[in-house]
């Protein structure tokens, strides 16, 4: 691995060829710097090479590294959010990616209101691989609930969905996962005939980002290629 500034490089090289293959603009996707575990110094480094997109699982570091990093950047909370600790984060995100129940976005909605938020963007996290170790809904039950969020809770606002798809040696064995996220999302809009803004797409990780924008990801979401490896020994 090279340094932060060498990976990011390499990491928008391949993010401009996969939209190329594909035939779709770069701006279409935003890349996300998934920095958890890793140091301030790493992020502020990431942040000079123009970063502002950061995805952070743990409610506790990025509370953190948000006071400790300055004001423009956009905070991604990518891991599973327990309904207790929503209040700590819910004015300091703009995007909550692992949404998998209704509880847990009428939670977002009470401290939304009860913190002056308007809205509160959310993704709908999707087990696409019908795994038993992931988070995540069934794809059968996405519109039902999706539907319910949107016409119940007023704070919550439903931009689209995220998976985290399994985890394989050839990216192009996750494929196909992708694919049916788009034709899930498609689904949804043809069946949400009042809301029109659930387009967001996060999916694809280090392993598998190229095949993700390949397929119409509009958020990838990439750790490692950018960071190198995480140390967990330390925590
Ligand atoms: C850690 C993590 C990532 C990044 O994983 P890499 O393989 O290091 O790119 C992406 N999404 C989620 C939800 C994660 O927890």
């Amino acid at each position: 691995m090279g340094s932060i500034t060498d990976n990011l490089k390499q990491v928008e090289r391949n993010i401009a060829e996969a939209c190329a293959r594909a035939g779709r603009s770069r701006d279409e996707v935003t890349l996300i710097a998934v920095s958890k575990t890793k140091p301030v110094e790493d992020l502020k480094e990431a942040y000079d090479a123009g970063i502002r997109e950061f995805g952070e699982n743990k409610v506790q570091e990025l509370v953190d590294k948000y006071e400790k990093l300055p004001k423009d950047i956009h905070w991604h909370m990518i891991g599973h959010l327990q309904r207790n600790k929503v209040k700590y984060i819910v004015d300091k995100v703009c995007l909550i990616h692992g949404v998998d129940s209704y509880e847990l976005a009428e939670e977002i909605n009470k401290q939304a209101e009860k913190k002056g938020v308007p809205k509160v963007d959310i993704l709908i996290e999707i087990n696409i691989g019908n795994e038993e170790t992931k988070y995540g809904i069934r794809k059968e039950d996405t519109f039902e609930l999706v539907d319910r969020i949107i016409r119940k809770l007023p704070y919550v606002n439903v931009r689209g969905l995220m998976c985290i798809a399994p985890y394989v040696e050839d990216p192009e064995e996750n494929r196909q996962y992708f694919v049916e996220m788009g034709k899930i999302i498609v689904d949804i809009k043809s069946k949400l005939k009042y809301s029109s803004h659930v387009d967001v797409m996060s999916m694809g990780m280090t392993g598998d980002y190229q095949v993700a924008v390949e397929e119409g990801a509009t958020m990838v979401r990439v750790g490692t290629g950018i960071f190198g490896e995480r140390d967990y020994s330390m925590s």
